[in-house]
């Protein structure tokens, strides 16, 4: 077999899941325009750019994902809209290897019901689904800036209309005054109606008791950040022993900010931590456009910034296929299947990635 496959174009074509996914955080930005335009709402090419890393400038304050959600969704005003957004954030995914999505949304925040915005998503969903063999889901995600009413509130317009699309909750926006523990009713409610659960979680620098708050109050089976598990060590062992999975996203800007210098997170960055402590990690994104990343630059990330060897990176996508809301069959189905293909690139690869010693230290493999 000749060796012809980069390191990028190896990371493009794994297959891979991404579970962690805000919906609108993967708008393009000549589609944020046209919406603007489509209804004369004034927005400018620069004022567009200030919602999207890849123009910031250096000392750029950038507005950031959250803004951008802020923006967007009073924008979307149809469900048209809806459905060029998934249609053009699935062709994007499916370009970078992308076989599975379960994606964040806010009904609380949509001009339309979300009765409504869910069968445009699952419209397109379907058609991805055949034309590119890209498998998306959704997961309606409590704004917690809202009241725990608003969110008790969504989870009746998801019993209402059950949808095979949909297959639980998680919780999002800014964590600060606004714990986990204030949505408990809502969380209830779905779990009586057997929704998964899942909730970003001591994001931000926040304090690692939202973590033990999630699992342990609200009985969240996966947590989304998290990072702040690290100043607790035992509560970190008992992630690892019970293989909760965790969603991270190396473009987070708090530990960037944090250490904006790389060779630090090679020893400091929680994500590092995490791994080292053997518990379930799963690369992601949370907002694809708006941060500059996609797929594949997730995975780079993980081996430039982080020192992951490609052992670790095939961990990484297992554990991902593990923690998917998706039945055992399907999910042995991918194991042999992409975890087979994963090898053969590999094989391919002209090179596998160099490691400074002084920092590499492979994933600690975990038996769960
Ligand atoms: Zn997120």
């Amino acid at each position: 077999m000749t060796r012809q496959l980069t390191l990028p174009e190896f990371l493009r074509k794994m297959p891979k899941v991404e579970l962690h996914y805000h919906l609108l955080g993967g708008v393009r930005m000549n589609t944020m325009l046209d919406l603007a335009k489509k209804y004369n709402e004034p927005l400018t090419e620069k004022d567009a750019k200030s919602y999207y890393r890849a123009f910031a400038h250096e000392n750029e304050v950038m507005k950031g994902g959250i803004a951008a959600l802020n923006f967007l969704y009073p924008l979307l005003r149809a469900t048209e809209d809806y459905e060029r957004v998934a249609y053009e954030i699935l062709e994007d995914a499916k370009n970078t290897g992308v076989r599975y999505v379960e994606f964040f949304w806010n009904p609380n925040d949509t001009e339309i019901p979300y009765q409504e915005v869910t069968l445009a998503l699952a419209k397109v969903f379907e058609q991805a689904e055949i034309d590119w063999n890209i498998s998306a889901y959704l997961i309606p995600s409590i704004n917690r800036e809202k009241t725990p009413e608003e969110a008790v509130e969504m989870v009746t317009w998801m019993i209402n209309f059950p949808h095979p699309r949909v297959l639980g909750i998680g919780i999002d926006y800014r964590e600060d005054n606004a714990a986990i523990e204030k949505f408990w009713k809502a969380y209830r409610l779905a779990a009586q109606n057997n929704l998964r659960l899942t909730g970003h979680c001591s994001e931000f620098g926040l304090h690692w008791r939202n973590v033990e708050t999630g699992l342990d109050l609200i009985g969240l089976e996966r947590i989304d950040h998290g990072y702040t598990v690290v100043e607790n060590a035992e509560l970190m062992a008992r992630c690892a022993k019970e293989a909760i999975p965790f969603t991270v996203v190396p473009s987070n800007t708090f530990f960037m900010k944090k250490w904006p210098n790389h060779s630090e997170w090679q020893i400091n960055h929680p994500i590092r931590q995490m791994a080292k402590a053997g518990m379930i990690i799963i690369p992601a994104t949370d907002d694809w456009h708006m941060h500059d990343t996609n797929g594949q630059k997730c995975y780079q990330s993980m081996i430039k910034d982080f020192g992951f060897d490609l052992d670790g990176v095939r961990q990484c996508i297992l554990n991902g296929i593990n923690a998917a809301w998706q039945p055992e069959t399907t999910k042995a189905k991918w194991r042999q299947e992409w975890l087979t293909e994963f090898d053969t690139l590999r094989a391919q690869l002209i090179e596998e990635p160099q490691f400074d010693n002084a920092f590499h230290t492979p994933y600690q493999l975990n038996n769960h």
